[in-house]
């Protein structure tokens, strides 16, 4: 049987990338908005795989297709994790990125060389049709930089020095970033759990 994947998120930038990836899947690809669902969603999971799971089964209850939902964030040894699955509200939501990087930074004033350790984590929910639900996580690995760095990117990409590149990921070009995010990594890994999951179907 041929499915649909909806992707629970309203960011194009996501929904232009989930395309790219899952493309070849052989699946119509949409929106939670192009499928008609917007559900009253309330983030209050523990762990980013709690969060991903609230989002995707939220719009499954909607839909009944295979749903995925992502929810990352950066997460910072030397401050016990965070700000973790708090990210986008770190200091508030409507504060700036330059305010939330220079503040991580102050708070990482005594810490030197592998306890300044830091990653991008992301986690992406599946839940299938039939309710059964499977996680993929993946994490960008890094050590939060002295002082912000680059203009690409968004959030915060500026503080996360990426060893293999010697520049932080806000001095990586998109193809680069793709290729080793978080992000990218786990969608790679839940393609392969979908085609696996198709053909045990077919
Ligand atoms: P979301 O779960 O994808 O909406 O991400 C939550 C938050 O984590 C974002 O608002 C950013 O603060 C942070 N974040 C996640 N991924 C990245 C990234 O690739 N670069 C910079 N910040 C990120």
């Amino acid at each position: 049987m041929k499915h649909r994947i909806v992707f629970a998120t309203g960011n194009a930038g996501k929904m232009r990338e989930i395309r790219l990836i899952l493309g070849d899947l052989g699946c119509e690809i949409v929106s939670m908005r192009e499928a008609g669902a917007d559900p009253e969603i309330v983030e209050d999971g523990k762990t980013f795989g709690e969060n991903a799971e609230i989002k995707a089964r939220a719009v499954w209850k909607c839909t009944g297709d295979i749903v995925l939902a992502d929810d990352s964030g950066l997460v910072v040894d030397y401050i016990g994790g965070e700000p973790g699955i708090y990210s986008a509200r770190y200091m508030g939501e409507d504060t700036s990125y330059e305010i939330k990087n220079q503040n991580i930074i102050n708070r990482l004033e005594n810490a030197k060389g592998d306890q300044r350790s830091a990653r991008f984590v992301c986690n992406i929910a599946a839940v299938l049709p039939d309710g059964r639900v499977i996680h993929t996580e993946a994490a960008m690995e890094g050590q939060i930089a002295y002082r912000p760095a680059g203009n690409e990117g968004f959030g915060y990409d500026p503080i996360l020095m990426i060893p293999e590149y010697g520049v932080t990921s806000a001095e990586l070009t998109i193809e680069q970033k793709n290729r080793i995010s978080h992000r990218g990594k786990a969608l790679e890994a839940m393609k392969e759990e979908l085609k696996r999951i198709l053909e045990e179907e077919a």
